[in-house]
């Protein structure tokens, strides 16, 4: 790192706000507890967060509640508010580069990436739900009850919202949660990862300079076990908005069985990519291996299992491995990194458990693997891997890996493929390659996947649906669904 790099970084670290964001003011945690932060490139600590309690998760609860039932937001018009939202999205602009480095020093994620994708998301979120705040409408509705009536629906804020979200895209993450919340008007709990708390922090910050009324955003840094169990299960919290595992998400629903609050789940996936044998493999090969080593496979739409007509098959696997060979894994801030490392220390270890458990199994690595698993110095690095000799029962090809890991097999017909790839209980996307409509939309309908993408991968814009089948969760964010999301429906019958 140059000296100006490292001032920047410096800098970038130092602005971040200290303590939990509750009714509009930076506190400590209850009990004074904090959490390392820790860089994934280099293994070492960097800053603390603090830990919050159970404790804090009731005042964040009380100041939202206070926020929604006594403050102004709720009585702004829609048009006000999504100026305020629209003006978070300039902040994240303004502060682009801050956030860059934010991200990649707790993410790893290459710094080119924090910056070409990160950033400009986020901004552009915001910018979408802005522009949502007005178009929230009911329906009339002509009833056949006996009599005469003006009959209407009209949607409402939900109240207090808590939010869970994880470690692979956080700032992102934290923008796909917060602007639908605020355009709706309801107030909000978010909990962001352990590992990935600092640009919600700072998040936090430009909303309330953007004018965000107090206790309308509260943000609780903590462990799962602690605030997110705590925010799940409270009494007062109207709903929970969860992105993360599958497992965890069973958790969630659990907890807020207790006060029947609503949920809507982002979950796990293990999405299948289907190569046929007339596919453009110009394009096919680079965005196949882009669908699964982005992020260093921290993605839930990873295309994680591919198949490929056997007409095809070697040349594919050789051009997806010399791709995955030429990779250049190394620390976040490098700017000629492709891919960083992985985000935890704990997350390291079980991708390694992966590798391991494939290698037991029979699958051969034609790229990377696990005695290649070393990396620079004492960071979480692992080298893009693509197994071979998978079979549909491994638990590399059934279990979610959320690392830089393709499992490939190869398959004969239509039939056979659909079947290979709808075996899984996840069922997040789905991506097809070939030249013959009819094969593409005939897959289109077969793929049990909340999206699918034809000739390409990877295709998340704030416009369209996304959400899973299956165990891959409950509701749709974006576009005009996520108001479903964050919002009652009441139904007025009007007797004239
Ligand atoms: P995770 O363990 O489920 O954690 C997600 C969040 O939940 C974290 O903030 C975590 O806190 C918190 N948490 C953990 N246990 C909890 C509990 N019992 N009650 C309430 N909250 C709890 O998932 P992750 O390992 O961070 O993220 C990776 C997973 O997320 C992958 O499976 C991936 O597919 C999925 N994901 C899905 C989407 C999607 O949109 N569908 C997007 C991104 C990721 P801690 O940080 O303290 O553990
Ligand atoms: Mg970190």
């Amino acid at each position: 790192m140059s000296a100006t790099e490292s001032t920047a970084v410096d800098a970038a670290l130092a602005a971040v706000p200290r303590g939990l964001f509750i009714g509009g003011a930076w506190v400590e945690a209850t009990g004074g507890g904090v959490i390392p932060v820790v860089d994934p490139s280099t293994g070492e600590e960097i800053m603390e967060i603090a830990a919050g309690t159970a404790a804090d998760v009731d005042l964040a609860v009380a100041a939202a509640r206070d926020a929604y039932e006594n403050g102004p937001w709720t009585r702004l018009s829609p048009s006000e508010r999504g100026r305020i939202v629209w003006r978070i999205a300039e902040l994240v602009e303004e502060h682009g580069e801050e956030l860059a480095l934010l991200e990649t020093l707790d993410v790893g994620k290459p710094i080119a990436a924090s910056r070409a994708a990160d950033v400009p998301l986020t901004a552009d979120y915001f910018r979408y739900m802005a522009g949502l705040a007005t178009k929230i409408t009911g329906e009339t509705v002509a009833i056949s009850t006996p009599g005469e009536w003006h009959s209407f629906t009209v949607r409402e804020p939900l109240g207090v919202i808590g939010q869970i979200i994880p470690w692979n895209f956080p700032m992102l993450m934290a923008a796909w949660k917060l602007a639908p919340a605020l355009v709706t008007g309801n107030a909000v709990v978010l909990k962001p990862a352990e590992d990935t708390s600092l640009t919600a922090l700072r998040l936090a910050q430009l909303a309330q300079e953007a004018g965000v009324p107090d206790g309308v955003v509260n943000v609780v840094t903590g462990y799962g076990h602690v605030v997110g169990v705590a925010l799940a299960g409270h009494p007062d919290v109207d709903k929970i908005a969860f992105t993360g595992s599958t497992e965890t998400g069973r958790e969630i629903v659990r907890a807020a069985a207790g006060n029947l609050k609503k949920v809507s789940l982002e979950l796990g996936g293990k999405s299948p990519n289907i190569i046929f044998g007339d596919a453009d493999l110009s394009q096919a090969i680079p965005t196949s291996a882009d669908a699964i080593f982005y992020n260093a496979g921290e993605s839930c739409v990873a295309g994680s299992r591919l198949y490929v007509h056997h007409d095809v098959y070697d040349e594919v696997i050789d051009g997806l491995a010399v791709r995955a060979k030429a990779i250049r894994v190394g620390p976040g801030l490098d700017p000629e990194t492709e891919m960083g490392p992985l985000t935890s220390r704990r997350h390291l270890d079980r991708v390694r458990g992966f590798l391991e458990s494939g290698a037991a199994e029979g699958a051969e690595a034609v790229a990377g693997g696990v005695r290649d698993g070393a990396g620079d110095g004492d960071g979480f690095f692992v080298d893009p891997t693509i197994l071979v000799n998978t079979r549909p029962d491994m638990k590399v090809v059934r279990e979610e890996i959320f690392g830089p890991v393709l499992v490939a097999q190869g398959f004969d017909d239509v039939d056979e493929v659909v079947a290979l790839a709808n075996d899984s209980q996840f069922g997040l996307a789905a991506g097809v390659w070939t030249k013959d409509l009819a094969t593409a939309h005939r897959m289109v309908r077969r793929l049990r996947a909340g999206s699918v993408y034809v000739n390409s991968y990877t295709v998340t814009d704030p416009a369209l649906p996304f959400g899973g089948f299956r165990q891959s969760g409950w509701g749709r964010e974006h576009g005009r669904e996520v108001l479903e999301l964050y919002t009652e429906l009441k139904s007025v019958a009007v007797a004239i």
